[in-house]
């Protein structure tokens, strides 16, 4: 365990879902307040004494797979990352935990799950303004993390976590980027075929993105999935269709709003030097919700346009 944090002896609880080589169950762990960390108490004595000031939060364990050294070792990589960084619309990471031989990420539960589970069942009360709001929510965690020069390299809609529905009058949304779980170079290319298409094309061959540039690519193709209420074209798709789409350089459907469809076009360019700045895409967005605050998110699901 991090220190100052014990996962509580009934953490696991319900099933949440199966990742990528890992299993997420909701759990909770047992916290002490700030206060007593100024103290000079040794660890025994607050479990001891300060009783009162334990608090129990709820936490998501990412229990990883039985896996080879690289796999858990990058894993590793990340927790650290993610609790090195701070910033709102990014989830927080309290630590990782180290139990025989299992291998648990410890991060914040957020309430109302999956962005992309979300838009499916929320999709009649969702609005272009609400829309708007994500993304640049997104695009202010990306652009921070790449003024940190540090990618993350799995942006989707399912690694995006909804904090605050924002669907009544008067309130506004919230989301919360998830932490990327394994690193894109040591997983098998079969698993980054599958990412296909919000992994970007230069990460296929290797997995080892060209900066923030990997990302801009997956902001795009995120982007199109909040327009397209969760959905993008190709999830049916097979492995060989996937990367053949790469190979030809094919391009999505995009949005009806012509001014969206091209800011879109510009993360979606194959190549990556081409592509907008988060610092770029947050202004864009910024300038695209005023002048056209009443795009409607596309009517029925495109297909690929090869
Ligand atoms: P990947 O690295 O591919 O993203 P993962 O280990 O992060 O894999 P996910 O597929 O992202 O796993 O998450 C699986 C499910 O767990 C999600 O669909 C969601 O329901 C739930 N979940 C994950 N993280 C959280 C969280 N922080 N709060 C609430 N639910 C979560
Ligand atoms: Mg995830």
């Amino acid at each position: 365990y991090t220190s100052k944090m014990a996962v509580c002896p009934c953490a696991q609880e319900q099933h949440l879902g199966r990742g990528t080589r890992t299993n997420i169950y909701l759990g909770s762990l047992l916290v002490w307040g700030r206060e007593e960390e100024e103290e000079e108490e040794d660890e025994e004595d607050k479990w001891n004494n300060n009783l009162t000031d334990r608090k129990e939060i709820r936490v998501v364990l990412k229990i990883l797979d039985q896996s080879h050294k690289d796999i858990a070792l990058a894993f590793f990589e990340t927790a650290s990352l993610m609790s090195q960084v701070s910033h709102s619309h990014l989830v927080f990471v309290h630590g990782v935990s180290v139990k025989g031989s299992e291998n648990v990420m410890v991060e914040e539960f957020v309430e109302f799950g999956p962005l992309d589970v979300f838009l499916r069942r929320e999709r009649a009360l969702v609005t272009p303004q609400w829309k708007y709001t994500v993304a640049k929510q997104l695009a202010s965690a990306l652009s921070y993390l790449e003024t940190k020069q540090l990618v993350h390299g799995n942006v989707c809609a399912k690694n995006i976590l909804v904090a605050r529905r924002g669907l009544e009058e008067g309130t506004f949304p919230f989301v919360k980027l998830s932490d990327p779980g394994i690193a894109l170079n040591v997983l098998s290319r079969e698993e980054r075929v599958e990412r296909i298409p919000w992994i970007a094309p230069e990460c296929v061959p290797s997995g080892a993105p060209i900066g923030s540039a990997a990302d801009q690519w997956s902001f795009g193709a995120t982007l199109l999935e909040i327009c397209n209420n969760g959905d993008l074209p190709m999830s049916g798709s097979t492995l060989t269709e996937k990367e053949r789409f790469y190979e030809t350089r094919s391009r999505l459907t995009e949005p009806s709003s012509q001014e969206l469809a091209s800011f879109i076009s510009m993360c979606l360019t194959y190549e990556p030097r081409e592509r907008p700045s988060f610092r770029t895409v947050l202004r864009e967005l910024t300038e695209l919700q005023i002048k056209n605050p009443d795009i409607s998110p596309l009517e029925s699901l495109p297909d690929a346009n090869p």
